[in-house]
């Protein structure tokens, strides 16, 4: 055996000492940060419902983690692409540009999706539709951050239902976003990520587990059954038949743990980051309302999915090397009958009936005679315009946007902005004039934004979320993990301070866009962090 030379050891020594030193750098950052994002999962229902949580759930947050019980959107446009987008960006829809779920394309002449991308195509399912891409995101994400500050070492995936809530939080560079064909309930991604599915994604989609959630009959007594409605349809689509119940969620969670085993993830050098959206509780949301008990038994239900799925998270990776932030893409305003029963002023309006409204009001004014679909759409309480019909008359978008925000004002709306004024940022210096001027995006074409009274929705059944008020802007904002300092904090605080205070505590640069500050109330010392962390990592 040969001996080595006096030089090669002192080296080895040197590359040793490299390497514990990397070691404990790494000690202070967790393997894996899991974001939970619940589609309409309103800011009141952690303390409403807290008594009925049982241990490792939500409690994980409420009792051992950093849980900031005031924390609101501070926009008007309340939807879930624009709430997902921001949580990620740390930014609001004038730094990350998604102003809807969607928006009327003047150029294609129809409604396009946040994400609905013509240069990609689906992946995972036979469909001529297009595929979907973060194309129209004009911020980056901490997603994005982490793959820069690490060259790309960090892995990045996002999941859901919902297409873009999955493609928004993946970001730019995300590695995988997955969501679900509605009809087949198989996990389907776009070409934008890859041109064929993993093969433990086809294995997940060919071993059927979807049929187990082809509904049974229903104990009324037992928590996850009874958050469901549709009766044992085999034939009908996936999201009709189980879109709506904590099966979804169980069926979610599944793939999470699936994804986490196949991908490796938290087994690599650096930070890896997973954004798990749970969209069931706001399809069932819309139709039973904030205080029904269907929505009470749904949230429970996923108290207890969110326990077994923490269970997971320890023994694969360990609780110690994980940190864990739970929000909301928007709250939920109460059916409107509820709030009428208390003599709270409340309303179910048809969008379609404001929209030929409105179009009868402005044909009126501007072409008497000739009715014109001026407002193509009307996604309560935001009209979205048909630019060319005013430019064949000559109107210029300013003058156009405001015709229609006159028009609104017969309509019932309180008040409008228009997108020529929030672009120019004039808008009156109070707290409701920055919520609209967070909800501009040059993304769209022409728009009016119309500030609906409170308490009025814009569906004829059920309710819904798209206002500036607090039932909508009114979300979850709570931590987990060797950083946070336990407690219940009351201060101020907004989703876009989620995205700033991971990238401080990672020590990365913010995402591009980032408006959000440091919750640096909820954060232990950093000695304290350190010895944490080294004992963590025993
Ligand atoms: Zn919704």
């Amino acid at each position: 055996m040969k001996i080595p030379c006096q030089r090669s050891i002192f080296g080895f020594f040197l590359v040793w000492l490299a390497s514990l030193s990397f070691a404990s750098a790494y000690n202070a950052r967790p393997k894996l940060i899991v974001i939970i994002v619940i589609d309409q999962f309103r800011g009141d229902y952690l303390e409403r419902y807290r008594d009925l949580f049982e241990e490792g759930g939500f409690r994980l947050f409420l009792d051992h983690g950093a849980n900031f019980t005031d924390c609101d959107y501070n926009y008007a446009n309340t939807r879930t692409a624009p709430g997902h987008a921001t949580l990620l960006t740390g930014a609001y829809s004038d730094g990350h540009g998604i102003i809807a779920n969607e928006w009327w394309d003047s150029q294609k002449k129809r409604m396009v999706t946040s994400v609905q991308d013509d240069e990609t195509k689906l992946v995972g399912v036979n469909s001529g539709a297009p595929g979907s891409s973060p194309h129209n995101l004009l911020a980056d994400t901490l997603g994005d951050e982490l793959k820069l500050a690490t060259q790309g070492k960090s892995r990045v995936f996002a999941i859901a239902l919902k297409d873009r809530a999955a493609v928004l939080s993946a970001g730019m560079s995300g590695d995988g976003a997955y969501w679900l064909d509605r009809r087949t309930g198989m996990w389907i991604t776009s070409t934008y990520y890859r041109s064929e599915l993993p093969k433990w994604v086809q294995d997940f989609n060919d071993s059927k587990r979807r049929e187990k959630y082809n509904l049974q009959p229903k104990d009324p007594h037992d928590n996850i059954a009874r958050a469901t409605t549709p009766a044992p349809r085999p034939q009908a689509d996936f999201e009709e038949l189980a879109g709506s119940t904590a099966f979804a969620n169980d069926y979610t969670f599944e793939f999470a743990r699936e994804l986490m085993t196949n991908e490796k993830l938290g087994g690599g050098q650096a930070t890896d980051l997973l954004v798990i959206g749970l969209s069931a509780n706001d399809i069932l949301g819309h139709k039973a309302g904030p205080d029904s008990p269907q929505v009470e038994s749904m949230s429970v239900a996923t108290d207890r999915q969110l326990a077994s799925f923490f269970d997971f998270l320890k023994q694969q990776v360990g609780l110690a090397n994980v940190w864990l932030a739970l929000s909301a893409d928007h709250g939920i305003a109460p059916l409107p009958e509820v709030a009428a029963k208390f003599r709270i002023p409340a309303a179910n309006l048809s969008p379609a009936q404001i929209r030929s409204q409105l179009n009868e009001l402005l044909s009126e004014k501007l072409s008497p005679g000739k009715s014109t679909e001026y407002a193509k759409a009307l996604d309560y309480p935001i009209a979205w315009l048909d630019s060319q019909a005013f430019a064949a008359l000559k109107i210029s978008e300013e003058d156009a946007e405001r015709d229609v925000g006159e028009a609104m004002l017969h309509t019932g709306l309180r008040a409008y902005y228009t997108r020529a004024q929030l672009a120019r940022g004039d808008i009156p210096n109070n707290e409701t004039g920055l919520k609209y001027l967070h909800s501009y995006s040059p993304r769209s074409g022409w728009y009016v934004m119309g500030v609906p009274p409170p308490f009025t929705v814009g569906t004829a059944q059920g309710t819904d979320h798209v206002s500036p008020y607090r039932y909508d802007t009114h979300v979850p904002l709570a931590f987990y993990g060797i950083p946070f300092q336990p407690g219940a904090y009351r201060t101020h605080a907004e989703p876009v301070d989620l995205a700033a205070t991971f990238a401080s505590l990672l020590g990365i640069i913010a995402p591009s866009h980032a408006i959000g500050r440091v919750l640096t109330e909820a954060l232990t010392a950093p000695q304290q962090e350190h010895k944490h962390a080294t004992e963590g990592s025993r």
